[in-house]
């Protein structure tokens, strides 16, 4: 049961400085944008961006989170997930949104990536869309595709009002669909768009110790469950991430309640897939964390560097915290939902209970999971 709530957080109250790159102050959405987050706008001259500290630190990227830069993507935003050979995929599809995130939690892979002063948000959502056609006219190919590869799909969408953008685009696309992943309870914009079915929303859940302690300024388990609620209301399919799952004293019970909580307040049948993953890390980000987050223990457990180059625990901690968050799912999930590793091997898949060669059929089994959840 879900007590009484607090409003969630709004983490697009925490930008206090929008830059402007001076080359998108014409751009309708830009100039949306400034006007809806009430803070100072400050132009940029073409391709420069706030000045930084001295050198990459810890320091810099706090203060980064409060500095948005509205900018042009030059790049390409459209391209497969960068997963690594070594380690069993879902040919995930990402679509490049912006960097960084208002949001703060410990073990976030991007302090490690981005070490920049500031996130940015790219305006220029024509040249997405046209590259996105493009894309979709190369092949027949059903991709699920998902913005939350450097940002978090939902945190600033009230600032950006992106997402009717994506979801009236996906509307009618026969070959894909759209995930948008997030950790903030921000559904708003959602609400009265004709989705058509070809968007799902996802929430990334912990033990609520996790959440509370490592994923500062997201929304409480009972503010993202309530908002998945409404989301089904609406018609959207739902998905759950366990990632990263964290070993810490109480784990069993914290999973558990975690588990718990999902199936008493969401409807399972509407659920397309939940996804396990244990904590993985590149080395870098440790000495980041760590300073910015001295309080935080779990970087001191023991790891293990992985054929990705990453730090995990021993297999056998994995294995044991798997299977065990595995087994509370399956008592609970619908039978047409898709439980799956994050990047693990083919002999955690067996050793876990899934029967052999079962997870080379994942990207398969998930676009079937989709198609079996009823709106
Ligand atoms: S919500 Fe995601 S992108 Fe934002 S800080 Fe947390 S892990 Fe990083």
């Amino acid at each position: 049961m879900l007590g009484a709530m607090k409003p969630p957080y709004d983490p697009a109250s925490h930008i206090r400085t929008i830059y402007l790159d001076e080359e998108c102050q014409d751009s309708a959405l830009a100039q949306a944008i400034c006007a809806r987050a009430n803070v100072p706008v400050k132009i940029l001259p073409a391709g420069a961006r706030p000045q930084r500290g001295a050198s990459p630190s810890p320091h810099g990227l706090s203060k980064g989170k409060h500095n948005l830069v509205l900018c042009t993507n030059r790049g390409s935003f459209f391209k497969p997930c960068p997963a690594t050979k070594e380690y069993r995929c879902c040919d995930y599809q990402v679509l490049n949104i912006g960097m960084g995130c208002p949001m703060d939690c410990v073990y976030c892979i991007l302090q490690a990536y981005l070490n920049n002063d500031w996130m940015s948000f790219f305006v220029n959502t024509d040249d997405l869309l046209q590259e996105l056609d493009l894309a979709f006219l190369r092949t027949n190919q059903f991709w699920r595709i998902g913005t939350g590869e450097f940002t978090d799909s939902l945190a600033i969408d009230n600032l950006t009002g992106l997402s009717p953008i994506l979801v009236n685009y996906m509307r009618d696309k026969s070959h894909g669909i759209l995930e948008l992943k997030t950790k903030s309870a921000n559904i708003q914009n959602l609400l009265d768009l004709d989705h058509n079915g070809k968007t799902m929303v996802s929430w990334s859940l912990n033990a609520t110790t996790i959440m509370a302690k490592e994923e500062i300024r997201t929304a409480s388990l009972s503010q993202r469950l309530s908002a998945a609620k409404i989301c089904t209301g609406k018609g959207y399919k739902l998905g759950f991430h366990f990632d990263p799952i964290i070993y810490h004293k109480g784990w069993k019970e914290g999973y558990k309640e975690t588990i718990k909580t999902l199936f008493t307040t969401v409807p399972a049948e509407k659920i397309s897939w939940i996804s396990l993953g244990a904590l993985r890390f590149l080395p870098a980000l440790k000495p980041f964390a760590l300073t910015r987050f001295p309080s935080s223990t779990f970087f001191h457990e023991e790891f293990i560097i992985g054929l990705d180059n990453k730090y995990r625990y021993f297999r056998s901690l994995r294995v044991e915290m798997y299977s065990y968050i595995l087994g509370l799912l399956r008592q609970h999930a619908a039978e047409h939902t898709c439980l799956y590793f994050c990047m693990e091997s083919d002999e955690i898949w067996q050793e876990c209970g899934f029967a052999p060669g079962e997870s080379s059929k994942l990207p398969d089994n998930l676009d079937l999971a989709f198609q079996r959840t009823p709106n």
